[in-house]
C-alpha cells in the first residue's frame, strides 16, 4: 500500500489533522510541532492525542512525520540560538511520546560561516544531549539543498553527523527529492545510481521517509524552491518512479508542494493511480 500524505496545519489538534488527512485521501501527514517561523507551541491536549492514536489505527495510517520549525538552528553560532534549538527539540520529543512510534524530522541547520566541521559537531552534540534511550520516536535528519551555509547538502555530511550519534537506533534520514536535486543529485537520469550512493555512504536502512517535491530550479541550483508534482524540473515521471522504486517501498511519502487542499487531493489521487502494487 502506498503511504502518502501532505503537510497539514496543526490548528485544531491531532485528531483534526488525522481527519483532514483522510479527507485528502492520505494515510500519513506531516505537521509543524510549533509555529514554523516563530517557535511558539500550542498547549498539549493529551486526550486529543489519545483519540488520534486510535483514529490512526482505525484508518491504517503509516507513520506520521512531524517537522521541527525552520527557525531552529542546531548549529548556530550564537549559544542562545543553539540552546533554543536544544530545548525546543527536547520539548517536541517529549510531546511526541503522546503519539508514540512516529517520526520527527529536522533541518540540520546552517553553520553561518563557522565551517562544516564545527556545524556537524554542534548538531551531533545536540542530538546526544536530547535523544533518550526510552523514546519511541525516531529523529530524522533531512537532506538539504545547500542554500547558503546549510549542512546536509551531501550524503557524506549527513553520514558524518549520524556516525557521531550515540543512540543509533533513534536516528534516521528523511530524503527530500527537491533538496537532493537542487544539491546536485541526478534523480532524473540516474535514480538507481543516487540510491546506490545513498546506500554506500549512509545505508538505505537509515532512510525512513521521503519528502516528495518537484523543484522550480535546475539540478545543482542550491535554491530549495518546491514545485507541484509534474510542474518542475524533476517531472512527474521521475517522482512516479520514486514512489514505485523497490528500495523505497513502504516509506511514508510526504508532499510539501505549493498547494492548497484541492491541489493536494489531486496530487494524492494521481500518485495513488500511478502506484503499481495496489
Ligand atoms: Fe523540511
Ligand atoms: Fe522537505
Ligand atoms: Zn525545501
Amino acid at each position: 500500500m502506498l503511504i502518502i500524505g501532505s503537510h497539514i496545519s496543526f490548528s485544531k489538534g491531532y485528531e483534526d489533522m488525522g481527519k483532514q488527512a483522510v479527507e485528502l485521501g492520505a494515510n500519513t501527514f506531516a505537521f509543524f510541532t510549533r509555529n514554523p517561523r516563530g517557535g511558539s507551541i500550542k498547549a498539549l491536549d493529551v486526550k486529543d492525542a489519545k483519540r488520534f492514536v486510535e483514529f490512526a489505527k482505525e484508518n491504517n495510517f503509516g507513520k506520521i512525520v512531524a517537522h521541527a520549525p525552520y527557525t531552529m538552528n542546531p548549529c548556530a553560532q550564537k549559544e542562545e540560538l543553539r540552546k533554543f534549538a536544544k530545548e525546543a527539540m527536547a520539548e517536541d520529543l517529549s510531546r511526541m511520546e503522546n503519539i508514540p512510534g512516529n517520526y520527527y524530522n529536522f533541518h540540520p541547520g546552517s553553520h553561518v560561516g563557522q565551517g562544516e566541521k564545527i556545524g556537524i559537531e554542534y548538531i551531533a552534540e545536540l542530538l546526544n544531549e536530547v535523544l533518550k534511550s526510552d523514546q519511541s520516536t525516531t529523529v530524522l535528519l533531512e537532506t538539504m539543498a545547500g542554500k547558503g551555509t546549510e549542512i546536509g547538502k551531501s550524503f557524506e555530511q549527513i553520514q558524518q553527523i549520524l556516525e557521531k550519534v550515540e543512540l543509533q537506533d533513534k536516528i534516521g534520514v528523511c530524503m527530500d527529492t527537491c533538496h537532493i536535486w537542487d544539491a546536485g543529485y541526478d534523480i532524473v537520469e540516474d535514480l538507481d545510481g543516487v540510491l546506490k550512493q545513498f546506500d554506500e555512504i549512509i545505508g538505505l536502512y537509515r532512510l525512513k521517509a521521503v519528502h516528495l517535491n518537484d523543484s522550480m530550479n535546475v539540478r545543482g541550483s542550491k535554491k530549495d524552491r518546491h514545485a507541484k508534482i509534474g510542474e518542475g524540473m524533476i517531472g512527474k515521471e521521475t517522482l512516479v518512479s520514486v514512489i514505485n522504486h523497490p528500495l523505497l517501498k513502504g516509506l511514508p511519502f510526504i508532499l510539501e508542494t505549493p498547494n492548497e487542499i484541492e491541489g493536494w487531493k489531486k496530487e494524492i489521487k494521481m500518485l495513488k493511480e500511478e502506484y503499481k502494487e495496489k
